[in-house]
């Protein structure tokens, strides 16, 4: 191998990583928020990153303190579960209220 086919090789690799290195500063930013009913352990916030693309197996973190929480399934999980607490919650009440 001359040097200056080593040298090829060197500048390809660097451009290699200087296109990655791009591709990520540069990707668009695909995530959005979401809140959860549990508050992040850290940080107590219910404010959630997740990717748009929604798979199942995403991670989803705290969008303050970046951490990791569970995965989107069970995201959907909790939301799936919560709501309908909360509505039975609100439905009690009415009806206790209606009682006094
Ligand atoms: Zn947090």
């Amino acid at each position: 191998m001359s040097p200056k086919v080593l040298d090829e090789n060197v500048q390809s690799v660097r451009s290699m990583l200087d296109i990655q290195h791009k591709e990520t500063v540069m990707m668009p930013d695909t995530s959005e928020d979401i809140r959860l009913p549990v508050a992040c352990p850290s940080c107590g916030s219910h404010l959630y990153r997740v990717n748009q693309v929604r798979n199942p197996t995403d991670q989803v973190h705290c969008a303050s303190c970046k951490r990791y929480l569970c995965d989107y399934h069970e995201a959907v999980d909790m939301l799936e579960k919560v709501p309908k607490d909360e509505s039975e919650a609100l439905i009690e009440e009415v009806v206790n209220r209606r009682h006094h």
